[in-house]
């Protein structure tokens, strides 16, 4: 292989690692021979060979197997260009940005791009707090909550916003992984002493899906060491997790308590106009760069409706969406939104039973469930039954015959009958058209 050849694969990968990881990670790597198989790269740094090794040899090799050259191995060695004396000479001045052992910024994680909700809105003031770099007022900013609600984003945002503002502060942000990964490496290589003072030299520290240390005990002793060292020097802390310092299960009773000191927020699950303003959003920005791109009434409510409380399978369906249309070259319609992502909806919709239905809204109205089955026919128990046959209409996949069998062995017309009347009179009585939206939303959550 030649290094002109090189060139021309590592700029493939550019579109399969993205931009970011690209620039850390692929670019530095240097083409170095290739024998029996094994295509040997040289790197700047021992840690960026490790990294590039676990990460991206797979798609590197893989890459070059598409380009023609044949590759069973790729190796990475420490380039001679790098010399022992630079890095005791980086020790030894003052830290860099440079030298900070991060994972890159995503630059789309904003807080310009994240939609604000009911939620969300707190952890979200919290992080807009925290990213104007005041005195530091809270200690650590605890966020958590389940996957795809945006956690990462808002700390990739408070990030962005601290470094616009106070271009001189060290900012680092890592997974978890990423500081156990770290912190093994130096044991390993006994480096310790660079580590500690590494980490301890930062200005604002982030550490994102903490429960990862969970059960690793070494690992766990050296975060609270290093959370210890940055509060006292009164250095902000921002840290993530699946759930609450106090539920996550195998991490250290001291360690909880620490989390715990500053403000401890949480994202909830998302509701569905917070979807919706996702959805908008994405749209929106989408069609800035993608003007034909025509989307018929009611898809976008109907994935909010439909698609479970995570935004990174909302975000995923769109993309697959806007991708389908613009090959077929169609309108996205309703239809074709249900056909192209049939699986995603199949495997985000909660079963609502028939049997749900009829309790919420039996209790609803305050009339006795047997009642809501049984023959009385009088306007106090009839209309709840209709709502009841409509709201199993929409919410469920039963038949009308089914329906019907489910209150009290009613023949399908009569059922038919209740839905068409509940559907005039949600246009009529915002009464009714409230109690529904309603019932419907508690029937979802
Ligand atoms: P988490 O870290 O909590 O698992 P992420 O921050 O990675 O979740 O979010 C998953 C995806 O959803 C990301 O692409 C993110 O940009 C997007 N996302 C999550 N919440 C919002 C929001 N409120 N507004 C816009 N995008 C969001
Ligand atoms: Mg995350």
């Amino acid at each position: 292989m030649t290094n002109e050849l090189w060139g021309q694969v590592r700029q493939q990968l550019q579109q399969i690692v993205g931009a970011n990881n690209y620039s850390t990670w692929i670019e530095p790597l240097e083409f170095s021979d290739l024998k029996n198989g094994v295509a040997t790269f040289l790197v700047p740094t021992q840690f960026i060979g490790n990294w590039v090794s676990r990460n991206f040899s797979d798609q590197i090799k893989q890459q070059l197997n598409t380009s023609g050259v044949s590759v069973s191995r790729v190796e990475f060695s420490l380039s001679k260009r790098a010399p022992v004396a630079k890095m005791a000479a980086a020790a030894a001045k003052p830290k860099t940005k440079a030298d900070l052992p991060g994972a890159p910024l995503d630059k789309r994680l904003t807080f310009d791009n994240f939609v604000v909700g009911k939620p969300n809105e707190l952890a979200h003031a919290a992080a807009k707090r925290v990213g104007e770099g005041g005195p530091v007022t809270f200690n650590p900013l605890f966020l958590y909550g389940g996957v795809g609600l945006g956690k990462t984003h808002l700390m990739h945002a408070i990030a962005h916003d601290l470094i616009a503002r106070r271009p001189d502060l060290n900012v680092l942000y890592l997974s978890a992984e990423q500081f156990m990964y770290r912190f093994v490496q130096a044991l390993r290589e006994r480096k310790m002493m660079d580590f500690k003072e590494l980490f301890r030299s930062v200005d604002v520290l982030m550490v994102d899906d903490v429960q990862f240390i969970a059960g690793k005990d070494s690992t766990q002793e050296e975060f609270f060491h290093t959370f210890n060292a940055l509060v006292d020097q009164n250095k902000q802390i921002i840290i993530s997790a699946d759930s609450a310092p106090g539920e996550i299960a195998n991490l250290e009773e001291r360690i909880k308590s620490r989390l715990q000191s500053g403000l401890v927020v949480d994202l909830h699950p998302t509701d569905y106009e917070l979807r919706l303003g996702v959805l908008q959003q994405k749209v929106d920005n989408y069609r800035a760069g993608n003007k034909d791109l025509i989307l018929a009434d009611g898809v976008l409510e109907f994935l909010a409706h439909r698609i479970s409380t995570n935004v990174r399978v909302l975000e995923g369906a769109l993309i697959r969406l806007f991708a389908f249309a613009s090959l077929v070259g169609r309108e996205i319609t309703l239809e074709l939104a249900q056909d192209c992502l049939a699986d995603i909806l199949r495997a985000s919709s909660r079963k609502i039973t028939i049997d749900e239905i009829q309790r919420k809204v039996s209790e609803h109205y305050n009339i006795r469930l047997s009642d809501m089955i049984g023959p009385r026919r009088m306007r106090t128990l009839a209309r709840p039954r209709q709502i009841a046959m409509y709201l199993s209409k929409q919410l469920t996949s039963r038949s009308l015959p089914e329906i019907g069998r489910s209150f009290g062995g009613r023949d399908h017309t009569t059922v038919m009958h209740g839905v068409r009347k509940i559907k005039e009179l949600k246009m009529l009585d915002s009464q009714i058209s409230d109690d529904l939206e309603l019932l419907r939303r508690s029937l979802e959550a």
